[in-house]
């Protein structure tokens, strides 16, 4: 029998529901909804989430296609899918939360005494972590930005995480970053392998969905969980990312689209005023990958507008 939150799921069954964080203010229980997959065999247990981010729905749709198309009599291990985790952003189709208008993803391991997403950080470290053995997150760009199918491999965790990272299939592994808090880090931090994977921006598309579910399967595969070899590539790139932000309010106008090569000085993007006139032009600080780049064409200062990949090398599996 397998336990996470008040779920409990038999081998070769299927479980659903939720893990109370709070409830609203019209006394609607809120909380993390969970699918749960119990394998007839034994094996390791993955979770995949994705909706940390509200307004990112392709992975979302990817784990509730990936959980369905399961099949507990054939599965070693346990898949567990959080479809949505940050409901309140999704409710709000937003980045962050509308109950605390927190970024859930720099706020790990949280606070059970803190405000909703706070709380909601807390429980996931304390009830998810400590029940499974390897987590998938399921981004995209965002409301923002569009951003290259790559897979995040936190820095200094490279030999926990670059397994299930390389077997996303993704050609670009970005060590990130210099920022913590996010879902990845209590995973890591208490031994677990866990990544990233990035595909797609605002606009829900069928290829990006598509793209995230192949990805998980392999995992599973890598993970043997399912039967199959994990498709490795032979060469991957890894690269570091550098965020460019605008100094002008404007009109946002790229050049780039995200994947592309550029060379040092290359003009990336330009911020343009209501009449035409260039407020300012943003270039590449080094030879490197576009890996993000904004789509949202109101721009304030201080803004993201793209995300450079510096070349670190390549990985080899
Ligand atoms: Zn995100």
């Amino acid at each position: 029998m397998y336990s996470i939150g008040p779920l409990t799921c038999a081998p070769g069954e299927r479980a659903e529901g939720l893990i109370p964080v709070g409830t609203s203010t019209y006394g609607v229980e809120l909380g993390i909804p969970l699918i749960v997959v119990n394998g007839t065999q034994p094996g390791p247990v993955l979770c995949v989430d994705a909706g940390v981010h509200g307004d990112e729905y392709d992975g979302q749709e990817a784990v509730r296609r990936v959980v369905a198309e399961t099949d507990p009599a054939s599965l070693r291990g346990t898949l567990v899918g959080i479809p949505c985790m940050n409901t309140p952003a999704f409710e709000a189709a937003a980045r962050s939360s509308g109950l605390d208008h927190l970024n859930l993803n720099r706020i790990f391991p949280g606070d059970p005494e803190g405000s909703y997403s706070l709380r909601l950080a807390a429980t996931f470290v304390e009830q998810v972590v400590p029940v499974i053995d390897a987590l998938v997150d399921l981004h995209t760009g965002g409301t923002f930005g569009e951003i290259a199918p790559l897979t995040i491999v936190q820095a200094g965790y490279e030999d926990l995480a670059s397994g299930i990272g390389l077997a996303a299939g993704h050609e670009l592994i970005w060590k990130g970053g210099k920022w913590g808090g996010t879902v990845r880090h209590p995973t890591l931090a208490a031994g677990k392998p866990a990544v990233t994977i990035e595909v797609g921006g605002a606009t829900y598309r069928e290829e990006n969905v598509e793209l995230h579910v192949v990805a998980v399967r392999n995992i599973m595969r890598q993970l043997g969980m399912v039967d199959g070899e994990p498709g490795l590539r032979d060469s991957y790139t890894a690269v570091t990312g550098t965020f460019a932000r605008s100094a002008s309010g404007g009109f946002f106008v790229a050049y780039a689209e995200p994947g592309e090569t550029c060379k040092g000085g290359d003009p990336i993007a330009k911020v343009v005023d209501h009449y035409g006139h260039t407020l300012e032009e943003i270039s590449a600080p080094q030879d490197g990958i576009v890996l993000w780049v904004r789509r949202m064409r109101t721009v304030h200062p201080g803004d993201e507008v793209v995300i450079f990949g510096a070349v670190e090398g390549e990985i080899r599996p």
